[in-house]
């Protein structure tokens, strides 16, 4: 077991404390990044929701963009939840929008329709803990994962389309783990962190 590894949530907009307790309540250290040069006190990353367009101009502004990409590139896990989702990205169905480009997947912004803001549903996911127990998924405005490069594992599905995957130390989901009490999404991160800094 490695030392209590540092996790940061960046912190320009959207659901960020609710990040930061979830990853307390597993006993690690939460964090809010403010500014890129803190990210070198992080083993993880923590890209929160909110409204992609907004965190990917603030996060152009501030010089995130550069920083995170060569960060990630370099090792460092990062876990991005719905607009995170949507940041990680390589593609969007529709749009031009600052992204940090690093997943080899295609995202579809608000892809459950306008007049469906937020629904939960239980859904079956793949390699987190106790996986026979249905996981409570709450989306908000969430994207979809329309498609995936060969490199990335789909841990999980509604109505047929993939809404949490991994590829390398990089995780995805369109839905908000941090709103409900299961802490098996932000487990799982853990653990990738915990193994991809050899610990
Ligand atoms: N609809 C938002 C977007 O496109 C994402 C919503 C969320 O993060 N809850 O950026």
């Amino acid at each position: 077991m490695m030392k209590k590894p540092t996790i940061g949530v960046l912190a320009l907009q959207g659901a960020v404390r609710e990040h930061v307790r979830m990853i307390e309540g597993c006993g690690a250290r939460g964090i809010m990044v403010k500014y890129p040069a803190e990210l070198h006190l992080c083993q993880g990353l923590i890209i929160p929701g909110g409204e992609s367009t907004a965190i990917g101009k603030l996060m152009q502004a501030h010089g995130f963009l550069d920083e995170i990409r060569s960060l990630v590139l370099a090792g460092m896990p990062l876990y991005g939840t719905c607009a995170g989702l949507i940041m990680m990205a390589s593609r969007l169905v529709e749009g031009d929008q600052p992204l940090l480009g690093l997943m080899d997947i295609t995202a579809r912004r608000n892809a459950f329709g306008r007049q469906v803001d937020s629904f939960e549903a239980d859904l079956s996911l793949r390699d987190v803990e106790e996986a026979e127990r249905p996981f409570r998924a709450v989306f908000i405005r969430a994207p979809w994962i329309e498609e995936v490069g060969r490199h990335v594992r789909v841990m999980g599905e509604f109505e047929g389309r993939p809404v949490i995957a991994r590829q390398d130390g990089m995780l995805v989901s369109a839905f908000h783990p941090e709103l409900t009490g299961d802490e098996r999404v932000h487990r799982y991160f853990l653990n990738m962190v915990e193994e991809l800094s050899g610990g």
